[in-house]
Formats: structure tokens, sequence, C-alpha cells
């Protein structure tokens, strides 16, 4: 049970059944078809027979029921004691596979009750998500033995205004009916009371989140005396109107002396980074330091020099941290860091260290959250007194969810691309493409731009994926393009190696660079302009866009090309959209749909908790109702405090405990 993630009694009763089978209405016997399975009951009209066989160890049992409409034939193998258990002119009924042959109708192995128990069958069956190594059958005696063992001890976890309210049913009921539901209306209402309450849990964990951080602390509010525009003047471009939004956005969070807590999200190439250079710049000019806090060490490097081209001329000192360091580099730079000679600290999660101390720390930045998520947060912010919190995603969201799951947060968002950005045509091809795609790309390296190439993570193992890697580079290397300079990346590489690779990459010096998804995020190189994408249909739409987003960052057309081992009607589907569309939320909202939330908002994406049961594209009006709810309680009771919410206080608690304090 272990390999479920099945430790005790509650872990149990919380694995909910991907789906139900009904065995309510048994079928006439003159209508099954071939190979389904089916339900019939009808009366034995003759004893079970034993026939022994060839097999020493094999022995098949038959018995004959007739119902109105016909006869079946009932077939047991090796299961001596149906004989003892089947009475003659008895009527039963039989739940298993069919044959239907020549007008012969006959079921083999099914499982069956006599008329009027409903031990294996007349009711709603529960279908679990099990390996192979145990099957429904054993798995639903279990639960029946657990459900027997909690059934109207568990204690309510909702209060009853609630239940009331919302016409809900208590938990006992509830947990029972989840998994052994005598009607589907029954399975509904179970489903409802459990989602309801998985994201209540939610809901009110982000908002007492949120009102903790408006109400209670006191941030700092930055001088409006100093002004942005100083440093925007100064930039080689326009900022696009949404990147001039945000930033009034975030300039009055600043001025305010209530903490920021924003999420800025924006579609890949929207131009984050400049804000977020921009806000530190005034952050640094008030007098307070700044950190910044990327996912990679490549990114935290690129960041480096994006913050030191815009920011030294200002007199500003900027210093990167990450674990590469020698011991004497970070010794270092954490002095100066504590005596306020370096205003902005670029690094990755080395930041969270406890040594890592700032001496006057008014500005945090996170970049691409879903990395870090909200207790990662709290530790960097501590570092300061209350400093103003910015985080910033690449993963579009609908507007809708956002606002939802991001309950802590304030959001803003960034719809626009920078003027100069071009469309960049994309292609699914199946295999039959490889030698044109391959032309294609010689062509482009002839004419001096430069391609990624990305195979899929096959497994939550560098390892493998390292191999899948290695291997596919040395086929291009040798076989396909022996004269370009082909090189690879994968996650196993020591850091110093991958950001060699990198910066040769960015120098030109490779033509073409095969990699994981490590270069998913955030890198910049203009001159990079086909990404080709092995196994495209293995990706999440989400990842597919990200990834593409990686070219068409210079002055030349780009292309992204989607090779495709198999073309079922699902991944035709992504593929088209990803081929019509270059809007990152419209590209999310499908994603959700196709795929259902449980995938798109994995716990390591977001770090949101992983849904037992809710589903967030399903349960979206739920969600809808559950938010309401939760702002009046919130509302009306911040901390929980009040008797009639002590259970919603607990709810949250348990559920959150490692993530958040209540
Ligand atoms: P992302 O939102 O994906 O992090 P970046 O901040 O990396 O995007 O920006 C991508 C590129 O666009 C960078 O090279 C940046 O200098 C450039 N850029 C940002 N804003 C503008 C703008 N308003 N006009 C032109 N180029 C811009
Ligand atoms: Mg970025």
């Amino acid at each position: 049970m272990q390999s479920f993630g099945i430790f005790t009694l509650k872990d149990l009763i919380e694995y909910y059944p991907r789906d139900y089978e009904d065995r309510n209405k048994p079928k006439k016997i003159a209508e099954v078809v071939n190979g389904e399975e089916v339900l019939i009951s009808g009366i034995a009209i003759s004893r079970v027979q034993e026939i022994p066989t060839n097999r020493r160890n094999m022995k098949i049992y038959k018995l004959l029921v007739r119902d109105e409409t016909g006869t079946c034939i009932i077939t047991w193998f090796n299961q001596k004691y149906v004989k003892t258990v089947i009475e003659m002119g008895k009527r039963y009924v039989f739940f298993g596979k069919a044959t239907v042959q020549g007008g012969r109708v006959e079921l083999t192995g099914p499982v069956f009750d006599k008329e009027g128990q409903s031990k294996n069958t007349g009711k709603i069956i529960p279908i679990y998500p099990l390996t192979y190594s145990i099957t429904n059958n054993m798995f639903r005696n279990i639960m029946e033995n657990g459900i027997r063992e909690v059934e109207g001890k568990l204690e309510e976890t909702l209060p009853d205004y609630l239940l009331k309210e919302y016409q809900l049913l208590d938990t006992n009921t509830a947990t029972r009916s989840i998994h052994f539901p005598d009607t589907f209306n029954e399975f509904k209402r179970a489903r409802k009371r459990l989602v309801f309450e998985e994201l209540l849990a939610m809901e009110l964990a982000l908002l007492s989140l949120k009102y903790a951080n408006k109400n209670e602390k006191k941030g700092i509010a930055f001088s409006k005396e100093v002004h942005m525009s100083d440093v925007i003047q100064t930039l080689p471009f326009r900022l696009t109107k949404a990147q001039l939004r945000v930033l009034e956005e975030i300039d009055g969070d600043l001025e305010s002396e209530k903490p920021m807590n924003r999420l800025l999200q924006g579609d890949v190439g929207s131009g984050k980074t400049i804000v977020s250079i921009i806000a530190a710049y005034k952050v640094v000019k008030c007098g307070y330091q700044v950190a910044i806090m990327a996912p990679t060490a490549i990114l935290a490097s690129q960041h480096l020099v994006n913050f030191k081209n815009i920011l030294e001329p200002f007199g500003i000192r900027c210093e990167l941290l990450i674990s590469k360091l020698t011991k004497k580099q970070k010794e270092a730079i954490l002095e100066k860091l504590k005596n306020g000679e370096i205003d902005i600290l670029i690094g990755t999660h080395a930041l969270l260290q406890e040594n890592v101390e700032f001496k006057k720390l008014g500005f945090v930045v996170t970049d691409e959250q879903h990395r870090f998520g909200v207790k990662q947060r709290g530790i960097i912010s501590s570092k300061g007194e209350n400093p103003d919190v910015l985080v910033m995603t690449a993963t579009p969201i609908p507007r809708t969810l956002a606002l939802i799951l991001y309950g802590d947060l304030d959001i803003s968002i960034m719809d626009e691309l920078p003027p100069n950005r071009q469309t960049i045509d994309t292609f699914a091809v199946g295999e039959k493409m490889e030698d044109r795609v391959n032309t294609f790309i010689r062509k482009q390296v002839q004419e001096g731009r430069q391609c990624y190439m990305v195979c899929p993570l096959i497994e939550d193992n560098e390892e493998i994926n390292a191999k899948s890697v290695m291997e596919l580079a040395t086929h291009y290397k040798e076989e396909v393009f022996p004269d370009l300079r082909v090189e690879y990346l994968h996650g196993k590489m020591k850091a110093k190696e991958k950001e060699e690779i990198m910066g040769a990459f960015k120098n030109g010096e490779i033509d073409i660079l095969i990699s994981t998804t490590v270069i998913e995020v955030g890198v910049d190189v203009p001159n990079a302009t086909i990404m080709v994408i092995q196994n495209a249909e293995r990706f999440g739409l989400a990842a597919l866009h990200q990834l593409r987003g990686r070219v068409g960052r210079g002055k030349y057309k780009s292309y992204c090309i989607l090779k495709c081992g198999t073309l079922g009607e699902n991944t035709k589907e992504r593929m088209k959209i990803m081929c019509e569309t270059q809007d990152g939320f419209k590209i999310a909202e499908k994603d959700l749909e196709l795929r259902g939330s449980g995938e798109f908002f994995g716990t390591k994406q977001h770090g949101l908790p992983e849904f037992k049961i809710a589903n967030l594209f399903e349960d979206m009006p739920t969600l809808k109702l559950v938010q309401e709810t939760s702002i009046h309680i919130i509302q009306e009771d911040p901390n929980l405090e009040q008797e009639k919410n002590k259970l919603l206080k607990k709810l949250v608690k348990e559920k959150f405990k490692d993530r958040i304090e209540i």
C-alpha cells in the first residue's frame, strides 16, 4: 500500500475512486452484446457441473441460468466453492465479461450475488486507480474494511452553518458514499461535499495569508521623490503600454505603507525582467537593498548581466550568489551584503540560506515563481522587515483561476509583447518529415542562425534523461550534421559545465544545442531561430509554449517545429492549437481543458496543494461559490477565532501545516 502513498487509515479513505461501474441494472440475456461487461439476473436451471480438463490443476465449473428472454452459460475456472453456494432453482445476479457467438451467450468468471444481496453486484462499484500489484476486487475489500472501521466515528470537519447553507452531506455519509454510493445521485452529493471542503481549505488558507499581509504588518513606504522615469529614459527601447501600466501599479505599492505582495503574470518575452530592474532602481535609490531570486544559476547569471547593463551607470552595485562559488567568494559577498556594500543581490535558492544577511532589505523579486512557492517566499522576506515582494511568472493562467489560486497576491497582467516581436511559424510534423526538417535546420545554420532541439523528460530520472539526450546528440553530431557544431545539455551536468555550454551557445559558438527542458526558463539568445521539439506529444501545451518562447527574440524570422511520434486525436487537437495561436493565455485555457487541472496545477508547478478530488476545470462553479463564502468568512473573522469557525481553523491547519502559519 505504501506505493500508493497510503500509510494510515486516513490516507486510505481519502484514496478516491477514479471511476464507477454501474452494476445496478441487469440486462436481458437476449440483449447481451459480445465482449461487453454486463450484469444479468437469472434462475439457475442446472447444478454447477465440475468438468475436468487435460491440465492437472485446472477444473472448469459450468452452470446454466435463464431469464424470460433466454439462457446463458456461466463458466468459472478452479472455483470449487461455487458448487456449494449455488442452488438450483434460485435466482442470482452475475457480473462479468460476455461472449456471444451464434446466439450462445456465455459469461466467464463472473462475480455474483444471491438475489437481494449486493456484495459484488447490484450497486455502483468503485474503480480505483491502481497498478498491477493489486486488483480492484482486493482493494475494494480493504476499502470496505477501512470504511467499516471509521463509519460513524469521523469527526465533522465543516461547521454546521455551512453544511446547512450549502446542503452538504455530513462527513461520515460523504466518505461512505464517495466509495460505495447506492445511486449516482448519492455519489454526486458526496463528491460535492468533498470538493467543497478541499477547495474551502485552500481558499481560506490563501485569503488569511493575504489578509495577514494587508492589515497587520506595516511595510516600507518608499519615497515619492525617487522617480522611475530617470532610469526609463536611459533604455534603448520604449516600454509597452502593459509594462508602463504594471510599473504604475508597482510604484503605487512601493510608495504605500502596506507591504507589496504582487504577482506579475506575463507571457514569455513580454519583458518582465526590465520591469523588475526599474522597480529595483527605485528601491535602491531610496536606500534599501534588493534580492532577486531565480530558479537556475543560468538565469541568475543572465539577470546579473541585464541588471548591471542598466543600473551600473547609476552607481548601483549588483552581485551574484550561486552555490558554485568558492567558500571564500561567498564569504566576501556575504560580508559586503551585511555592510550594505551590495545593493542588489541576485541568486538562486542559495539566497535562502541562513547566513545570508542583508543590512536593509526592502524588496524581494522571485522570478518564475512556480519553482519556489509560498514557504520560500516567506523565508526570503523574513530577511528584511516586511519588504515588498514581487513574484514574476511566465506561466499564463486564465485570469479567473489566477485570482483564486493566488488568493494571497495582487495580480498584474502583461498581455502585450514588445512591438519588435514577430510571429513564430509553427509546424507539427510526423516522423516522415525528418529529412526535410534537417535540411531546413542546415539552411538556417548556413545563414548564420542557431537551433535548439529539445527532447522530453522521459521520467523523473535525470540519469536516464541524460542518456537519451546524449544518444540523440551523438546521432545528430555524427550522422546528420557531422559538419556542424552540435552540443548537448542535461540536468545531470555540473552547473559549471552547463553554464559554459549555455555561454558558448549565447556567443554563437554552437550551431545546434540539444537538451532536456533545462532551457525552458528565461534564457535569451536572439540569434536562435529554430526550436525543434522531439516527441512534442509528450509535452503539455504550457510547456510547449514556454519552449517556443525561446526563439523569436531577435530580429530574425523564427520557427518552431513540433515533431510527433504518434498523432492521436487529442495530440492532433493540441498541436493544432500550438500552430494556430501564440497567445499564452488562450493556450493555457485549452491545456487545462484538454488535460485537466491535475497535471496543469501539480504541486511542483505552483506550490499549491495537489487536489485529492477537486478538478479546477470541472469544479469551477464550486470554486466560485467557495471563493465567495471564504471572502465572507475571512472578512468577518480573519483569524478564524470565532466559536462557529473552530472547525475551519482546524481544517486549514491540518492541510497546510507545512506551508503557512495561521
Ligand atoms: P520575459 O518576460 O520572458 O522574462 P524578458 O524580460 O527576458 O522577457 O524580455 C525579453 C527581451 O525583450 C529582452 O531582451 C528585453 O531586453 C527585451 N524587451 C523588454 N521590453 C522591451 C520593449 N518594451 N521593447 C523592446 N524590447 C524589450
Ligand atoms: Mg524572464
